[in-house]
């Protein structure tokens, strides 16, 4: 089975890269919005035309063309969503906002040598790209080299930082699915998670809403295109670069330990449309972590072999007893955090019983699928 990751690595490209970094950028949303204004919505009528353009806006000859085509590419695909009622018409991209672009890896032979345009050295700590050449990296420290095909690249400025994301396809092969361990998780915006093990992550991740609110009345009292301006509006940005980084390397930390400790992972199926709507964490952090979660751990089974179950979302996995599955309405409150079963007395703590009614849920779920598998020839 062919499988795609991507890898994230910080970029310091030096003056003259840095320089072209940000020319290509610039050139690629250039070329976006002049189709877009000259309402050119098929990509190869479009790629046609960049020779005879850049004979007008030399700027264009300096940069990786390979970007441009796909900035192309871009603008049909967001015609296209238009086309099919799956978002709204094209809009221009403005600076400061869409400041990223992408190149493939291109194979190409020389006098009987292979060679590709985006090469990765993790020994040397660089990677190659078209243009401008080797540029350092850091990042994946543990990793000493990459056994993979590499696709392509983003290449991304935030908050006056360098960032490239890499995209490579591997064969993994599938072994037969041998489940050992199955975990039920209960997932909570305010706790987080709790696992049928009694195992209770908090998200750590405290959003200081103070400073952000202190950074915005600055930026209201400087002058449009000041100094101070720029200075403020880096630190904003800086400030929720910081939080998303946390909010990654925590989620990262999560999913892992549950891929390698689990076969199985059991979570409730939620509603996270609505949830989007209801809470306050949709306010200052667009993503949600619950949302994000099943994402994660969604790709990550495929990847490891192992097995994610969606529990229906309406199963009343806070109200049943995990013990005797007697239905307690009354635990509906939220409030409630233990109850003692009026059936058989158990005490419960209401994540854990959750959890745990999940896990169960989950493992009735994976039989069936298996009894199905057995039963169809
Ligand atoms: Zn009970």
């Amino acid at each position: 089975m062919k499988i795609y990751k991507s890898y994230k690595f910080r970029m310091y490209p030096n003056k003259e890269q840095e320089e072209l970094i940000n020319k290509t950028i610039g050139s690629c949303r250039f070329i976006y919005n002049y189709f877009l204004d000259k309402k050119v919505s098929n990509a190869y009528s479009g790629i046609k035309l960049i020779p005879e353009l850049s004979k007008e806006k030399t700027f264009l000859k300096e940069v990786d063309s390979c970007a441009l085509r796909n900035s192309v590419f871009n603008l049909e695909d967001a015609y296209k969503r238009y086309y099919k009622n799956l978002g709204g018409f094209p809009k221009f991209k403005i600076r400061g906002i869409h400041n990223s672009y992408k190149t493939n890896n291109i194979k190409s032979t020389y006098k009987g040598k292979y060679n590709n345009s985006i090469k990765l050295n993790l020994k040397n700590k660089t990677i190659t790209l078209p243009k401008l050449k080797e540029v350092l990296i850091r990042g994946y420290r543990n990793k000493k080299n990459f056994n993979v095909v590499i696709k392509s690249a983003v290449i991304r400025k935030g908050a006056n930082k360098y960032y490239v994301s890499v995209l490579t396809e591997e064969d993994i092969i599938i072994q037969p699915f041998k489940p050992n361990r199955i975990v039920g998780i209960d997932l909570e915006i305010k706790e987080l998670l709790v696992t049928s093990h009694n195992e209770k992550i908090k998200n750590t991740i405290k959003f200081n809403e103070k400073r952000l609110k202190g950074l915005q009345s600055g930026l209201s009292r400087c002058k449009s295109g000041s100094k101070n301006r720029y200075k403020i509006k880096l630190k904003i940005q800086r400030l929720f670069m910081k939080i998303k980084n946390a909010r990654k390397f925590l989620l990262h930390t999560i999913t892992n330990k549950l891929i390698k400790e689990n076969d199985i992972i059991a979570v409730e199926n939620l509603d996270v449309k609505s949830m989007r709507q209801n809470h306050y964490i949709a306010k200052c952090l667009t993503e949600n972590p619950i949302a994000e979660i099943i994402r994660v751990l969604n790709y990550k089974t495929n990847w490891n072999n192992k097995k994610l179950i969606e529990v229906d979302r309406y199963y009343p996995s806070s109200q049943l007893c995990s013990v005797c599955s007697y239905q307690n309405k009354y635990v509906k409150n939220l409030s409630i955090r233990t109850w003692q079963c009026p059936q058989c007395g158990h005490i419960h703590d209401r994540d854990l019983n959750a959890a745990i009614n999940i896990m169960l849920e989950g493992l009735k779920i994976y039989i069936k699928t298996c009894e199905r598998e057995i039963m169809t020839p």
